[in-house]
C-alpha cells in the first residue's frame, strides 16, 4: 500500500465522511478534510487524531460554490503538489412528498447532492490527468439505484451521481483514473436522526442482514477501492441485502 497517498473527503466533519477520515487518517494517508458548516467538529477531529501523533489539514469550504471547491483543490495541490483519491461524500437529504417539493428544495438537492460533484471532480482531474494517476469514489445512495418515495429530488440527484461515475470511468480510465460509486443503504448518522426506533426497527425487518449500517462499513469499502487497481465505473451497494 501506498500510504504516501494524498485524500480530499468532502463533507468529512460528520457522519460517514468523518469516519472515512479518521480511518484513513489512522493508516496513515494524507487527508485534507473538507467542511462545511462544522467547524469545531472538524477542529474536534483533527484534535483527537493530533493526540495519536497524526496530523490532517482541515479546509473549509462550501462544495456547491465553484471557487470555494477551486480554493479546496488549489490548497491540496500547493501544500501536496498533488491529489491522488477524491472521495465526494458532503451531501443532503430531505424528506418531502413531491407536489410539496419547491424550486429552491429541488435546487439546492440538486447542487448540493450533484453540481458539487461535478465541480470538485472536474477541478481534481487537471492533476489526476497529468500525473495519469487517480482515483475518484462517490457516495451516492441506494435510493439512486431504486428510487425512495418522498425523496424523488434525493433519488434524482443520487441517480445522476451514478450516471456520472460510469461515464466518467469510460472517459478517464484511459488516464488510470478510476471512477466508483458506494451506495450505501441504512447508516446511522444524523442524516437519520428523524427516524423513530419504531421506524429503524420496520427497515432492520426488511434488511436480510436484519441490522442497520454503520458508517464503519463504508469506510471497509472505501478503503478497498482506494487500493484496489482494476475496478471502474462500478456502483457498490452496501446496504446489508436490503436491495439485491
Ligand atoms: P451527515 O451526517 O448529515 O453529514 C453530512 C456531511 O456533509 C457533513 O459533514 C456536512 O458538513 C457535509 N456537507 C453538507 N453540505 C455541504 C456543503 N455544501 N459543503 C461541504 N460539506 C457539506 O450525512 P451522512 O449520513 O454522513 O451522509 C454522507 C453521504 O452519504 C451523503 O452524500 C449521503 O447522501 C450519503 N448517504 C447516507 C446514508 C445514510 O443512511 N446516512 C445513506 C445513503 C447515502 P458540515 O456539517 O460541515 O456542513
Amino acid at each position: 500500500m501506498n500510504k504516501d497517498k494524498v485524500i480530499i473527503v468532502t463533507g468529512g466533519s460528520r457522519g460517514i465522511g468523518e469516519n472515512i477520515v479518521r480511518g484513513l487518517a489512522t493508516e496513515g494517508y494524507k487527508i485534507i478534510l473538507n467542511y462545511n458548516k462544522s467547524e469545531e467538529q472538524a477542529k474536534k477531529i483533527k484534535q483527537d487524531l493530533s493526540e495519536q501523533n497524526i496530523q490532517i489539514d482541515i479546509f473549509k469550504a462550501d462544495v456547491t460554490k465553484r471557487e470555494e471547491v477551486k480554493s479546496l483543490i488549489k490548497f491540496c495541490i500547493e501544500k501536496y503538489g498533488k491529489i491522488d483519491v477524491l472521495i465526494n461524500n458532503a451531501g443532503i437529504s430531505q424528506i418531502k412528498l413531491f407536489t410539496d417539493i419547491t424550486d429552491d428544495d429541488w435546487e439546492n438537492m440538486i447542487k448540493t447532492n450533484l453540481t458539487s460533484c461535478f465541480y470538485t471532480t472536474q477541478e481534481a482531474v487537471k492533476n489526476m490527468i497529468s500525473n495519469q494517476n487517480g482515483c475518484i469514489i462517490n457516495i451516492s445512495s441506494i435510493w439512486g439505484n431504486i428510487g425512495a418515495s418522498c425523496e424523488v429530488h434525493y433519488s434524482a440527484a443520487k441517480s445522476g451521481l451514478n450516471g456520472m461515475t460510469k461515464a466518467l470511468a469510460k472517459e478517464l480510465g484511459p488516464s488510470n483514473i478510476r471512477v466508483n460509486c458506494i451506495a450505501p443503504g441504512i447508516i446511522k448518522t444524523d442524516m437519520n436522526s428523524e427516524l423513530s426506533e419504531e421506524d429503524i426497527q420496520n427497515i432492520t425487518e426488511e434488511i436480510p442482514l436484519q441490522k442497520i449500517g454503520y458508517p464503519q462499513s463504508i469506510t471497509k469499502c472505501v478503503k478497498w477501492l482506494i487500493e484496489d487497481d482494476y475496478t471502474t465505473g462500478q456502483i457498490i451497494s452496501v446496504n446489508g441485502g436490503w436491495s439485491i
